[in-house]
């Protein structure tokens, strides 16, 4: 058979694997045909052959799936009983209705099997098999490698093309022999002088050592237990040798040196050259061949689903020179070009897929909620304090928005103690008004109580309370059942106006009569799951997430990009600063003394450590041994109660109330204790082991103490005398900005902290450094800009656009919330 015919058969029955989704080509079989033919007939195919496949497979995109299906089972027959002589071909083969489902198609599979096409790389079938391809259709890389490969998850071209170095040796500049420098890092051209293996420690080991010249000197070289070096690099051969220069005896050598013959291509020398995260049995040699082979051959054909527009817009490379510098750059600033591109691509895709989700969010029609001026006026007039002008600007903002005829959909982004509560209960209050109801969901069961006392408090209780006391309920795993019971009915009724709870609203088999309002408060302690299962019980009710996190501006921007964000930013008026201090190890004993002054002025203490329990390995300090040794040496004359996260949610929160009812004088604990919850007669925060926090999780430590009228302290105390550590912790006491803190922590810590459960499409981001605002806002303008002009993506320039962003966020993947 013509190895045209082959290769045709070869993409048909791929495409038939593939499901007929036209993918078994870059750019579809319509791309394919045009190449085809033209092979075609330099192989002297029959004529009427070319215009047969041409029919049927010019229409090939347009076609529905049984007409896919049809086409490409109709052509394989055809090619099947094609005459061997191409020539000879008779025109009934041709017709096109001759032969048409011959084969019920195949269902799709994920996955072709490696047994399906194997052309060697550089053959003229290549370009035609999609990135999808095993990696197998590369020459040189057989099952056995395939199975190395697949063990650092790499599976097809695509995902090699993908897989970006992790540094890379610069071994660009050779330097002539006699002007070589102990300590450079770099490349040596030269020939065999001499080489000669002998064994060394007793016949255990055996070192090849070699002498290079290149006319200007003389270098020695060595490697260990390679032998075989002796013949594979006889006398004369000339070797390009890359590698450290080292000293040994006064003269400069090369230990084990990477070393590529001079006739081959450089790849591994004489250039920038790739080194990749390796794992198992993968050598770095290898692995850089195999990139090379497919970056070779198939970067430059990758398709560039970046618009132009965009491209032009962002001053972008092409994507496949791109994919080809990444991994082996012809200089530094086409490396930098490369990354910029690749990066830029990824947190592109990710404010396309935040933008859309704003969109399809937005799409959807909310109730309206306006309550007069007035009536809200009276509202907060009825608290026992002014709001602070951070407060009323956010229950502004809120109110704009339950207005509006959309769903809110917002953040709340406010430091420990800025009164967050408050604002939620004031929407609540408006939800209420107009006979809906509104549910706050809190992490603990004891913020869950807080709230339902603080919230009873300011909503139900007092003249002209918009509220009555048994419009409100609590709703957490220990209520009893014929509580639950009440508190179903009431919420099927509309009797229950606010439902306060935990995961037990989730739980729980609640439903709502008119669920209008869904507040989750420490957001980030909830998965997205979670809580759009909370709004799902409402049809399509407004949004509101609050955390204490301060998040910084560039993450909260690729984060949060489809969240409205409000941010509270002053604190209420009144409070005593808290007094910060860093410790050094040493002076433990001072800080147990001010814990003791202020136990027995009546106030109670938290000690918070970074382990639950003293691991094999790990010489940090844990809660559950400090709390014997405290209670037994240091403070024998109080109790001291312990909390960490191996305890059962019950457990938690029975000390968590002792404590809070003053039975407890100290809470030692894990930072289990950081959500907030709200003990006002606490005035001291001491933390051991604080080095081991990041400054944001320290300062939620912090907010923890404060909260009532008395001078409190936060005291940390590094494992070491570390000044570098102490220096980064000292920024605890210069600040009470939460904000300013999570910034240092981003740049100190990187951006893992921030993310919490929310991390959609971040396994995404390879090159992408989220803290690039600079980059993030060059994406986000770009991505606006298409938006706005093509929101949908279906303007067909933008379709491979669009498959892309499908693929790098997983089809319905990414909850906003
Ligand atoms: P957070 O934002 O950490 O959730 P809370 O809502 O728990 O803070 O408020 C902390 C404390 O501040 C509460 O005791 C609350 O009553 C009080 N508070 C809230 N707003 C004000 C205000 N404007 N003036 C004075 N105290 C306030
Ligand atoms: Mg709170």
């Amino acid at each position: 058979m013509p190895a045209s015919f082959e290769s045709l058969q070869k993409i048909l029955k791929l495409e038939a694997e593939y499901g007929y989704e036209n993918r078994a080509v870059v750019g579809g079989l319509e791309k394919f045909l045009p190449i085809w033919a033209n092979e075609a007939r330099k192989a002297h195919l029959d004529e009427k052959m070319v215009a047969v496949v041409g029919e049927k497979l010019q229409d090939y995109p347009r076609l529905n799936p049984e007409g896919r299906a049809a086409a490409i089972q109709g052509l394989i027959e055809i090619l099947r009983s094609a005459p061997a002589s191409t020539s000879q071909l008779q025109p009934t083969h041709s017709e096109p209705s001759a032969t048409p489902r011959q084969e019920t198609p195949r269902p799709p599979r994920p996955a072709p099997s490696s047994g399906v096409v194997r052309p060697a790389a550089a053959t003229s079938t290549a370009p035609t098999l999609g990135l999808n391809a095993p990696l197998t259709v590369i020459s040189g890389i057989g099952p056995a490698n395939a199975q190395i490969l697949r063990g650092i998850g790499l599976n097809t071209l695509e995902d090699l093309l993908y897989y970006f170095p992790r540094r890379y040796d610069d071994y660009s500049q050779l330097k002539p022999i006699n002007r070589l420098q102990y300590g450079d890092e770099l490349s040596v051209m030269g020939t065999v002088y001499s080489i000669t293996t002998r064994p060394v420690r007793g016949g255990q080991s055996q070192i090849t050592e070699a002498v290079f010249t290149d006319g200007t000197g003389f270098l020695r070289v060595s490697w260990f237990n390679q032998p075989w070096l002796s013949s594979r690099l006889p006398e004369g051969t000339q070797v390009v040798l890359s590698g450290k220069v080292d000293m040994y005896l006064g003269r400069l050598v090369m230990n084990s040196p990477d070393w590529e013959l001079v006739e081959q291509d450089h790849l591994h020398t004489n250039r920038i050259v790739p080194v990749y995260p390796l794992s198992g049995r993968l050598t770095q040699k290898n692995l850089r061949r195999m990139v090379f082979q497919v970056v070779s051959f198939w970067a430059s054909r990758v398709p560039d689903f970046m618009p132009s527009s965009v491209r032009h817009g962002a001053g972008l490379i092409d994507l496949g020179q791109a994919l080809s510098q990444i991994h082996f750059p012809d200089s530094q600033d086409q490396l930098k070009e490369a990354r910029f591109r690749l990066a830029f691509d990824e947190i592109f895709l990710m404010q396309l897929g935040v933008l859309r989700q704003k969109q399809a969010w937005q799409a959807g029609t909310a109730q309206v909620f306006s309550a007069p001026r007035e009536w809200l006026d009276n509202q907060i007039m009825r608290l026992p304090y002014a709001l602070t002008g951070a407060q009323q600007r956010v229950l502004d903002e809120i109110q704009q928005d339950l207005a509006s005829g959309r769903p809110m959909n917002r953040l709340l982004q406010g430091d420990v103690g800025s009164g967050k509560t408050v604002v939620a209960a004031l929407a609540a209050a408006i939800i209420a008004r107009e006979d809906a109801q509104a549910a706050i969901m809190a992490p603990t069961s004891i913020l869950a109580e807080q709230h339902y006392r603080n919230l009873t408090l300011t909503l139900a209780e007092g003249e002209n309370a918009p509220l009555r006391p048994e419009q409100i309920r609590l709703l957490v795993g220990d209520t009893s059942d014929a509580d639950k019971a009440e508190i179903r009915a009431g919420l099927e009724s509309g009797e229950v106006a606010l439902i306060i709870g935990t995961h037990a609203l989730i739980e729980d088999p609640i439903t709502f009569k008119r669920l209008q309002l869904v507040v989750i408060d420490e957001q980030h302690r909830f998965g997205v799951a979670q809580r759009s299962a909370l709004r799902s019980k409402g049809d399509n009710p407004h949004l509101l997430v609050m955390t204490a996190t301060p998040i910084p501006r560039s993450l909260a921007l690729t984060v949060y990009g489809d969240l409205d964000i409000s941010v509270m930013d002053e604190m209420p008026a009144g409070r005593i600063p808290i007094k910060t201090h860093v410790l050094s190890p040493r002076e433990v004993e001072r800080a147990y003394q001010l814990l003791r002054t202020e136990i027995n002025n009546g106030h109670q203490a938290f000690i918070i450590y970074p382990l639950v329990e003293k691991g094999d390995r790990d010489e940090g300090k844990a809660a559950v041994e400090e709390h014997e040794r405290l209670q037994r040496e240091i403070f024998p004359d109080l109790k001291l109660g312990l909390l960490h996260g191996r305890m059962k949610p019950e457990e938690k929160d029975e000390v968590m109330s002792r404590f809070h009812a003053g039975e407890f004088q100290i809470l030692v604990s894990t930072s289990v204790v950081e959500v907030g919850v709200d003990v006002p007669n606490a005035t001291v925060m001491l933390v051991e082991g604080a080095n081991r926090f990041g400054l944001a999780q320290l300062h939620q430590f912090r907010g923890r103490v404060g909260r009532g009228p008395d001078q409190s302290y936060c005291l940390l105390i590094p494992e070491s005398e570390d000044a570098v550590e102490n220096q980064r912790l000292s920024a605890m006491a210069e600040t009470n900005d939460g904000f300013v803190l999570a910034e240092r922590d981003l740049e100190q810590r990187g951006p893992g902290e921030f993310l919490g459960t929310r991390q959609a499409g971040y396994s995404e981001l390879k090159l992408a450094n989220i803290t690039d605002v600079h980059l993030i806002e060059k994406a986000r303008n770009q991505a606006q800009a298409l938006f706005s002009i093509d929101p949908d993506l279906s303007r067909q320039e933008h379709e491979p656009l669009l498959k892309t962003l499908e693929k790098f966020w997983g089809n319905g993947r990414g909850d906003i919330s």
